[in-house]
């Protein structure tokens, strides 16, 4: 281990594609930020990002990678003297965003997961990369820490080894930092069972001890005789790792004294043949134990598996296993007989996580000599998932969602009764809008209300995913099969409407009936019920309500037929009164009023109820107040359909604001947030005519009554109020 920067130049010396000056430079700022801060060893406590910094030179990646190493820790602990915009300033956009990665990292908190979701941790921590150099970073980091957490309290010690098994010494593996991920599995072990460690590691050195070199000498003579015989070979040795042995004993129930592979050497050939020729000046260098020896080139292993494996007994009586194999059955042994298949054919359909990772490890081996750093990484700048993410539910379970959704989608994917409970979210404890777009390693935690009425039905156009767009239906299917028969009725209705022919009720009956039967559905009922729940667009039953309309309704003057074709809704407009905004269907020159409950203004889907005695009362269509009606058979015949008169409510008689409206704020609590609200307004030009303010704990909900001329007004009106700061999100109507 370097003791000093100095030290660790001298290691940089001889390696053009360095930048030294930057190092340097990096380094100087690590030591001033951290400077007084010491390590729980009591050491001061630039020694860690030195350490960090030498293993990732140790990895052969780049200066940026260098610097992160040294600059990794200052954005989480001296914030108040370093900002990330300094960090790019100073070393470059590449170390800033290592760096913002890692710090990003930190905050993930992984402790105790099960094994299911220690893969979605892992997915997470590639997914939150954008660049892989921030895991290789944070596997340096990890190392030294794990390499000096002796220091650390016992409870600490348990939970940073059992995390590190979990989700680093894997990360490692499918990075292909081998040495990495033995040294880190060997560390955490040494926590995790002290004990079954110690008896190894005494084994090992019981048994090898004094046999320092041993490899190396064998390797030689391997190598020799391999050359003698004119063989091209690439040939590698290994040393069992203690938790590679420890592993192999506990879960094969074997001794120490059974295991033969601690001294392990490859060869790689090119061919059938030269394996066997391998596999002949082995034997004949050295004596073999006969029934150790065993041919899978010949009798492959069910997954294909294919080297010849031999056990010799090197000098000194020390065994050592000889695996020799082919290019080929390497390609297979290492990443299995799929990763083999596209590797022959160049196919790359789809490929998964581990798949993208075999193509970045064969790109990082086979690029090795360029002398362009930039080429070298290149295939690091790589968004592995690019249409998942991974965020926590606030038990810290992961829960993978595709790009885009939202925390709807979230709910659903944890479970129906969750979502149809919904009323709000908190994306890292803030309340923000049901409709927007999470991201990665976002803890998201859904309110829920017992007194909620169900999804809404606005919910299918906003999710994400599948799941939630069919837990919704179902909702409506089994929950409101009345309410759903009401609300296709009103659908239908509207669709053959636009096609400005009149019907009776019965031929709309046999129309309604002879779709439903083409459809193979079982009556009209179950046609309506289909439409009203979502799981049926009424466009899609469009043409053939035409063409039964066209059947049934036999048009008495097809020039007549025409002719309302080109207006819109003539029928609709006979029966309403000029100067009224609403339109009615059915009833003729009626006041209206608007419900209170639910507030409609121009641009909704409304619907009116004839009272007694006073007129029709217009609702908006989703008011909870027509849900309960349309279900309710008392009232049955007094709700009628209602559109709204675009020749008045666009007229601009009607822009300055003629129908009132609520909306409800959610915004951080300040002694100013009523008037920041209402000047918002005023200068909006918006009638406010009622405020309300209900204060809980550090938020707030403000209640307002104001004026508006139509669902666009009402929209900039949200806008102009999201602008405010501390406003997390505006919705219409009443919460309060
Ligand atoms: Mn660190």
């Amino acid at each position: 281990m370097v003791k000093s920067i100095d030290e660790l130049i001298a290691l940089i010396k001889d390696r053009g594609y360095i930048d030294v000056e930057k190092v340097r430079k990096a380094y100087s700022y690590a030591e001033r930020l951290h400077e007084g801060q010491k390590r729980v060893s009591g050491e001061p406590y630039i020694i860690h990002p030195l350490a960090v910094a030498e293993i990732v030179l140790e990895l052969q990646l780049d200066t940026d990678s260098i610097c992160a190493a040294f600059l990794h820790d200052t954005i989480e602990d001296c914030s108040d003297k370093i900002s990330l915009q300094e960090i790019r300033k100073e070393f470059g956009s590449d170390v800033a965003e290592i760096v913002d990665g890692i710090t990003k990292l930190v905050h993930i908190n992984f402790e105790n997961k099960e094994e299911e979701q220690a893969e979605n941790l892992r997915k997470m921590f590639l997914a939150m990369s954008k660049d892989l150099r921030v895991i290789f970073v944070k596997l340096a980091d990890r190392l030294h820490n794990m390499r000096t957490l002796n220091f650390k309290k016992t409870e600490k010690q348990r939970s940073i080894a059992l995390e590190t098994m979990h989700v680093y010494a894997p990360l490692a593996h499918r990075l292909g930092i081998q040495r990495i991920k033995y040294e880190l599995e060997d560390l955490s072990l040494k926590y995790l069972d002290p004990i079954g460690y110690d008896e190894v590691k005494m084994d090992i050195e019981r048994r090898y001890g004094e046999n320092k070199g041993f490899l190396e000498s064998a390797q030689k003579t391997v190598e020799q005789n391999l050359k003698a015989y004119n063989i091209k070979f690439t040939l590698t040795g290994r040393v069992k790792s203690i938790f590679s042995i420890y592993k192999k004993m506990y879960s094969q129930a074997k001794s120490f004294d059974e295991i033969y592979d601690f001294y392990a050497m490859r060869i790689i050939v090119d061919n059938e043949l030269d394996c066997y020729t391998a596999l002949g000046t082995i034997h004949e260098a050295f004596k073999s134990i006969p029934q150790r020896f065993k041919d899978y080139i010949s009798t492959p292993k069910p997954n294909m598996y294919r080297s010849l494996h031999t056990t010799v007994i090197g000098r000194e009586g020390i065994p050592f296993e000889v695996q020799i194999r082919t290019w080929e059955m390497h390609t297979v042994a290492e990443f299995g007989l799929a990763a083999h298949w596209k590797y022959k054919t160049g196919e790359s359909a789809k490929p998964d996580i581990d798949d993208k990772l075999y193509w970045i490890r064969t790109m990082l081996e086979t690029e090795k000599n360029t002398d362009d750093p930039d080429e070298l990484i290149k295939p690091l700048k790589i968004d592995l998932f690019e249409d998942e993410i991974f965020v926590f539910t606030p038990h810290s379970d992961i829960i993978n969602l595709p790009v885009g959704a939202t925390p709807i989608d979230f709910a659903y994917a944890i479970h129906s009764a969750v979502g149809n409970k919904m009323v709000g979210a908190k994306v890292n404890g803030n309340i923000v809008p049901i409709d927007s777009k999470l991201e990665n390693g976002q803890i998201v935690e859904i309110l829920n209300s017992s007194s909620s009425k169900g999804p809404s039905r606005d919910w299918l156009n906003i999710v994400k995913t599948s799941e939630a767009r069919n837990k919704i239906r179902q909702f409506f299917k089994k929950e409101k099969r009345s309410e759903n028969i009401v609300v296709g009725k009103l659908e239908v209705d509207r669709e053959l409407k636009r096609y400005g022919r009149s019907f009776t009720e019965a031929q709309k009956q046999e129309v309604v009936k002879s779709v439903a039967a083409r459809l193979g559905l079982n009556d009209a009922d179950d046609l309506y019920n289909n439409i009203g729940y979502g799981g049926m667009s009424v466009s899609k039953v469009s043409l053939k309500l035409k063409d039964e309309l066209d059947r049934v309704v036999n048009p008495q003057n097809p020039d007549a037929v025409a002719q309302s074709k080109l207006e819109k809704a003539p029928k609709a407009s006979k029966l309403g009164s000029d100067s009224q905004s609403v339109i009615l269907d059915s009833v003729d020159n009626c006041e209206v009023k608007y419900a209170k409950c639910c507030n409609p203004i121009p641009g909704d889907t409304i619907i009116g109820f004839i009272t007694k005695g006073h007129g029709v009362s217009i609702h908006k269509y989703e008011c909870e107040n027509v849900r309960l009606g349309l279900n309710n058979p008392d009232q049955s015949g007094r709700w009628v359909v209602a559109s709204w008169n675009e020749r008045v409510t666009q007229s601009p008689q009607q822009k300055g604001g003629n129908y009132d409206a609520v909306i409800s704020v959610f915004a951080d609590y300040t002694q100013t947030i009523l008037a920041d609200i209402t000047l918002a307004l005023a200068e909006m030009n918006v009638a406010v005519s009622a405020i309300t303010i209900r204060k809980n704990g550090d938020a707030c909900i403000v209640e307002v009554a104001i004026k508006c001329s139509n669902i666009d007004h009402m929209r900039s009106i949200m806008q102009g109020l999201h602008k405010i700061k501390k406003i997390k999100d505006v919705v219409r109507g009443s919460v309060l």
